[in-house]
């Protein structure tokens, strides 16, 4: 605790891991004795930077950008980039060693790392987006790379900010260099279902769980949280299933919308005019918007926090619980307190936790990768085929490794041991290093 001081989030993600994995060192000592969980949580490489730039009015500001190289031991680093004006040490080092696990868990080549800032791209112009993002990359530019770093997008990088970053960094190394970032748009190296892939991929991992138990979406009704990137795909998707998604958000507050969220007019909404969601009740007045509050005081049979870390505490859990909530998976990244996880356990509620739930969206940034290799573009159909593939291949291990540690039905433990196994394996192999 002393070593890492102040860093919140980074205790709280490494402490549930760790939790999981008494019986994996009873079974298996040698990880004990080799430092490996000891390595496990100390970053390879931190990198922390200035980033000067100029305003529309021409006033310089400073943010401070941050790149934390968590763990190569499976591949280059991998893992994306957030803007968000609460991005600090703390929280990129979360999102870092969640991202190890996560990556492992896909059985694709791709190590743990995590970057961003603490720049806020609220009310920016496009301009001024990016010069941020080109001071941002000249400086990231020299740490990154095909075979050693691969940024993506997370909470505030979408395409745009991904095609100002590529864009500077060609024109730094003068190199069509289509490996070093994914999330590229489709013309320029990207790949089909990126965009997509995290919000399928979550709802893909629930359609699993509840096969588990028989059940199918028919009649279910979802609550998403976040009406960004990975809430919008996981409403489309939850909707192609035959559920029913009555309820979304942003920070500002939530809508409930009993017909069934209207995804034209959400992507209309938040993809190209940048609207915040109490918009939605003003363009479909049978919608009600409810400003601050919390969304999981709506009732429902499945929640899907799609929108930050510990949007979800015991408060939100209790008021789930009182509303029938049967499922919980999380799209985001340990949107679910430790209290509010605990509560589900105990009410028998099936949680699915976020390294497993949301690992579709980085999988998919590594079949980019896969394409930009060999030069190729596949088909969409191909590409959520394999998305698909890589989704219940992983909840399976979570479930079989559960059981195979004692804790059936316990996914939590399921994902930590068997993301843990893969790349502590890999570790033993390679040696101290
Ligand atoms: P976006 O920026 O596209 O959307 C984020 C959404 O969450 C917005 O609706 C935003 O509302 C809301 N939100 C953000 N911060 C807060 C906050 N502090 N309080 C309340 N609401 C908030 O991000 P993504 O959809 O890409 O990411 C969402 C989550 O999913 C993150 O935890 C991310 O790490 C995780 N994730 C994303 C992946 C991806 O492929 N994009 C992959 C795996 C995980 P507002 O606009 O008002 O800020």
């Amino acid at each position: 605790l002393m070593r890492n001081a102040g860093e919140v989030e980074f205790h709280q993600a490494a402490f549930e891991v760790l939790e999981s994995l008494g019986p994996v060192v009873d079974k298996h000592p040698q990880y004990a004795d080799e430092g490996i969980i000891r390595r496990l949580c100390e970053p390879e490489r931190q990198i922390i930077f200035r980033i000067p730039w100029v305003d529309d009015r021409g006033t310089v500001h400073v943010n401070r950008g941050f790149r934390v190289q968590f763990n190569s031991a499976l591949g280059p680093y991998k893992g994306g980039l957030r803007f968000h004006p609460s991005v600090y040490l703390g929280i990129i080092k979360f999102l870092g060693f969640e991202q190890i696990f996560k990556n492992s868990l896909t059985g694709l080549p791709i190590g743990g790392g995590k970057g961003g800032s603490d720049f806020d791209p609220k009310g920016r112009s496009d301009g001024e987006i990016m010069r941020f993002c080109q001071s941002f990359i000249t400086e990231l530019a020299r740490h990154i790379g095909e075979y050693v770093d691969v940024p993506a997008g997370d909470i505030g990088v979408g395409g745009r900010e991904i095609g100002y970053m590529f864009g500077q960094y060609k024109r730094m190394t003068n190199r069509w260099e289509s490996g070093v970032i994914t999330g590229k748009g489709l013309d320029w190296g990207g790949s089909r279902v990126r965009t997509e892939a995290t919000g399928y991929g979550t709802v893909y991992y629930l359609r699993e769980m509840m096969r588990h138990q028989n059940a199918d979406f028919d009649g279910m009704r979802c609550v998403v949280s976040g009406s960004g990137n990975v809430a919008i795909y996981a409403i489309e998707k939850v909707h192609a299933l035959g559920g029913k998604v009555i309820a979304a958000s942003d920070s500002a507050g939530y809508i409930v919308d009993e017909d069934g969220i209207d995804l034209e007019l959400m992507k209309q909404l938040k993809e190209v005019e940048r609207a915040r969601i109490s918009e939605y009740a003003v363009r479909k007045p049978s919608a009600r918007y409810v400003a601050g509050g919390s969304i999981w005081d709506v009732p429902c049979d499945a929640a899907l926090p799609c929108a930050t870390q510990n949007e979800l505490d015991d408060n939100g859990a209790k008021a789930l619980l009182a509303g029938g909530c049967k499922y919980v998976v999380e799209g985001a990244n340990m949107p679910c307190t430790p209290r509010a996880i605990e509560l589900f356990k105990q009410a028998d509620v099936r949680f699915g936790p976020g390294k497993a739930v949301n690992a579709g969206g980085v999988a998919t940034s590594a079949l980019e990768m896969q394409q930009n290799a060999s030069r190729d573009s596949w088909t969409f159909e191909y590409t959520e085929q394999r998305l698909e593939h890589i989704m219940t291949d992983i909840y399976k291990r979570c479930a079989e490794t559960a059981e195979e540690y004692g804790k059936p039905g316990d996914l939590v433990a399921g994902a930590n041991i068997a993301g843990f196994l893969r790349v502590a394996g890999a570790m033993d192999a390679l040696g101290v290093v």
